[in-house]
């Protein structure tokens, strides 16, 4: 793709846009970024912009948008804005970051979504590689926006791409030499008109246009993704925790297998896992396999298997005070991964749940925190529903600080218990996002000694 002396809009002014004009000035084009937000809102950014002799506008998308050879979007900007409507019906072509960013990638990417297990994994990923002596750039919803890296990636280098259904609404070409989708559970369905199909097609776009020497990788148990017919030329290899497969990764007894044609290429022990809980199995599953199809070697695999400690704010182990163990998994921001995170633990739980509601149906955990769950304590603007929800199967205490919540279950727990922030919600009602909520739990726990 040649962008000299190219007319470039880049709609968006965060991360992801920013790192796209930087890529288009460096490449020789004239980039112009607009942005809808009021210029006090997004100051820091268009000091960098400005700093870096980018133009732009904000406020408003002019008519200045559309006097360009092509547009790109920031995740940020729905595909049903006004102005990505107009550029349409002007038959502008637009192209979603990571697509153009990918137009200019030497090396192979690894592209990895799912609703839920998307920063784990591909951490996880982007640490197996580069501990295997080889090197993993991480970007995309993680670390670098993919346009301010991909100049620096070789020919024989590898990029571990977290990639979120918004950054594929524009997938035009994109076509990683590994893509992955984990799982597909409803989240964001405001952005998809509450259609469950447009949302899962988004994520489904990510091996669209992938060739027969490529591969895609997928949960062989999702129920939502074995609904759909799964168009692609790319060899498919898929991970299950329930059943054995013939091409895949699965759980058998105590091990976990990877069979090509049903031969084992490579075991390891479930125990090799570092990480807690079945789901974070099926996250190593999918790595297994594509560190296989790499060809990084097998002891190598599982002692980086062995060796990575998680990702803050993901099931977090914090600290045992007294024989309690406080964990924060401040992003479970949805119902689903509560129920994976339950399921992590054989002990007695004392959970903080509640937060901002996103159309929470907790039936999804209510038998399990029945089973597992001695005591909740509810924060947030959803108190009142969580309290409602649960009250009848379990003591349920409203408190109004995450401070009083730590508080209380330290009073409240004895020795083997565990203390569990996994709220199900979305954090803007107390708290600037999910890494600051995790952040006031940990610091809680740390005052409990003082
Ligand atoms: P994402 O980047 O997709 O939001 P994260 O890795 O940040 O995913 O994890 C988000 C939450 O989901 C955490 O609570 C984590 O423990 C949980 N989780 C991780 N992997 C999975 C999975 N495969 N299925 C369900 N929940 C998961």
């Amino acid at each position: 793709m040649d962008l000299q002396n190219k007319k470039i809009t880049i709609l968006g002014a965060e991360r992801s846009g920013r790192a796209a004009a930087m890529l288009v000035k460096t490449l020789g084009g004239f980039p112009l970024v607009s942005d809808h937000a009021e210029e006090k809102k997004i100051e820091k950014s268009l000091a960098i912009l400005k700093a870096a002799g980018i133009p732009f506008e904000a406020g408003q998308h002019s008519e200045k948008v559309f006097d360009c050879d092509f547009i790109i979007i920031s995740p940020g900007v729905p595909s049903a804005s006004k102005v990505v409507l107009q550029a349409k019906e002007k038959n502008i072509p637009i192209l979603g970051e990571l697509e153009f960013a990918s137009r200019f990638c030497l090396g192979k990417i690894i592209a990895i979504t799912g609703t839920n297990g998307k920063t784990t994994t591909t951490s996880l990923m982007h640490h197996v590689i580069n501990l295997s002596g080889r090197k993993s750039y991480a970007a995309g919803n993680i670390g670098s926006a993919f346009s301010e890296i991909v100049l620096d990636v070789k020919e024989d280098e590898f990029v571990s791409l977290e990639v979120s259904s918004f950054q594929l609404d524009f997938n035009e070409k994109f076509n990683p030499f590994i893509s992955m989708i984990l799982n597909i559970t409803p989240d964001h369905m405001n952005r998809y008109d509450h259609s469950l199909e447009n949302y899962a097609q988004a994520k489904l776009s990510i091996f669209k246009n992938q060739s027969g020497e490529q591969i895609f990788i997928k949960n062989a148990d999702d129920e939502i993704l074995n609904k759909f017919q799964l168009e692609t030329n790319a060899a498919v290899k898929e991970f299950s925790l329930t059943k054995e497969l013939q091409n895949g990764a699965f759980v058998s007894g105590e091990k976990i297998i990877y069979n090509e044609n049903g031969k084992a290429l490579f075991t390891c022990g479930i125990n090799d896992i570092s990480l807690p809980g079945e789901h974070n199995r099926a996250n190593a599953m999918a790595v297994i396999i594509a560190a296989n199809c790499i060809g990084l070697p097998q002891e190598k695999i599982i002692e980086e298997l062995r060796s990575f400690q998680g990702v803050e704010h993901r099931l977090e182990f914090v600290k045992e005070i007294n024989g309690v163990k406080y964990v924060n998994d401040s992003k479970a921001t949805n119902v689903d991964s509560v129920w994976y995170a339950l399921r992590s633990f054989n002990e007695p739980l004392f959970l903080i749940l509640g937060g901002q509601d996103k159309g929470n149906d907790y039936e999804q955990i209510k038998k399990l925190v029945e089973k597992k769950v001695k005591k909740i304590y509810a924060i947030g603007s959803s108190a009142e529903l969580v309290f409602k929800f649960f009250h009848a199967i379990v003591k349920v205490e409203i408190k109004d600080s995450m401070e009083a919540c730590v508080k209380a279950a330290n009073q409240d727990t004895r020795e083997g218990d565990i203390v569990l922030l996994s709220p199900a919600c979305a954090s803007f009602d107390m708290f600037e996002n999910y890494e600051h909520r995790g952040q006031v739990f940990k610091q809680a726990v740390e005052d409990l000694q003082k």
